[in-house]
């Protein structure tokens, strides 16, 4: 039996977990500007990155940062290349010291890279962790065990691969609070007052792989040792604006567009409103049956990353493959989890999440 081809047969929805979906309208200004930006007869890819069109960028795009997440003075934003794997270790070689332990929460494979990476750099304290549960959640604040003199505690906002997300940052006192926020960035308002440090790749929610976000309270560079190499060291960066060596200039100007972007659709609070539309959709399909097993407990559901699976793994093939063939891309789970794995970042519209939906009802009519 073929699955009902689609209204739109040429529309394609790409729920890829990352690098990930972008603005249809982003992707169409990009392809104007790429030849000609701003009447300068350059390309933004030919430029140098202190040229006056780009010295301009830079200014706007922090602008434009500050002004969408509400970030005060007193915290610098940077434009880094490395991913948020390299944060791993930049974080603890900026932050920890021999003497002082750092906590971190484990809630799944990525914050398990942060601690394999930080345990190089100094002394790392499990805080709370539910890998025994297969990360299927987030731990309550009662389960935490956070000590007042960590040099800092980390935790991951949102958990990719098993689709679980913390509802609320966790509270540490007045322990500089750090977050791995890759794949939820920008999706719901932010509140950074009570961050230190927060930091995330672009590829899944702000823009094309290869730029990394830092947002970073300015009393924390004090801890940057000189010793650090200089491409490494936050204070540093800082102090250069981004520009120590060459930044990623093509991802900082998609980024631009993407941050304006989101202003225009009412900003974080906006945003996050369309985020729990969508994901209520595809939640509700797998509420209302059997068929589909949700991997994430009720209290720790992501409204980015949706992971579920089918009765069987042969079902669960069946269903990625016609999927795809109705143009739901991007739906198989991580290899680690399998199942499905549907992301719904900022830029996915809601007219994918319907179709994903009503795709669901219609698998389960003719396999369930
Ligand atoms: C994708 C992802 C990473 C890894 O990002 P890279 O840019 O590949 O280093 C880290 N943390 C989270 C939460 C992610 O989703």
């Amino acid at each position: 039996q073929m699955p009902t081809p689609m209204s739109q047969s040429s529309q394609v929805f790409n729920f890829s977990a990352g690098p990930a979906i972008l603005p249809a309208s982003v992707l169409e200004i990009v392809q104007q500007d790429l030849l000609n930006l701003a009447d300068s007869g350059m390309s933004i890819l030919e430029m140098s990155h202190r040229s006056r069109t780009v010295d301009q960028l830079l200014h706007e795009v922090e602008a434009d940062v500050r002004a969408l997440a509400d970030i005060p003075e007193n915290y610098s934003v940077l434009f880094l290349q490395g991913g948020a794997s390299l944060q791993f270790s930049m974080l603890p070689m900026n932050l920890l010291s021999v003497e002082q332990p750092a906590d971190y929460l484990v809630t799944g494979v990525w914050s398990q890279k942060a601690v394999q990476e930080a345990e190089k750099v100094g002394a790392v304290r499990i805080a709370g962790s539910t890998e025994s549960e297969g990360f299927i959640r987030i731990p309550r604040q009662d389960e935490l065990s956070c000590s007042p003199n960590a040099a800092y505690a980390h935790f991951t906002s949102n958990n990719t691969i098993y689709g679980t997300q913390w509802q609320d940052a966790p509270d540490v006192g007045t322990v500089p609070l750090v977050s791995d926020m890759s794949s939820d960035i920008f999706s719901r308002p932010l509140n950074i007052e009570r961050y230190g440090f927060v930091y995330a790749s672009a590829q899944k929610n702000l823009g094309p792989a290869g730029l990394t976000l830092v947002i970073i309270r300015n009393d924390l560079l004090e801890r940057s040792s000189r010793s650090l190499p200089s491409v490494m060291n936050y204070a540093t960066l800082v102090k250069h604006g981004s520009r120590y060596n060459t930044p990623p200039v093509f991802g900082i100007y998609v980024l631009h567009l993407v941050v304006k972007w989101l202003r225009e659709r009412g900003g974080l609070a906006g945003i996050a409103r369309g985020n729990e539309r969508k994901a209520a959709k595809v939640y509700a399909e797998i509420d209302r049956t059997e068929f589909y097993q949700g991997v994430a407990t009720d209290d720790s559901r992501s409204f980015m990353n949706i992971t579920f699976k089918l009765p069987t793994k042969s079902l669960d093939e069946v269903f990625t493959q016609e999927a795809t063939k109705v143009g739901l891309l991007g739906i198989a789970g991580h290899r680690l989890l399998e199942g499905q794995r549907a992301s719904l970042y900022n830029a996915m519209p809601e007219s994918g999440a319907v179709a994903l939906a009503s795709f669901m009802r219609d698998f389960e009519r003719r396999h369930g």
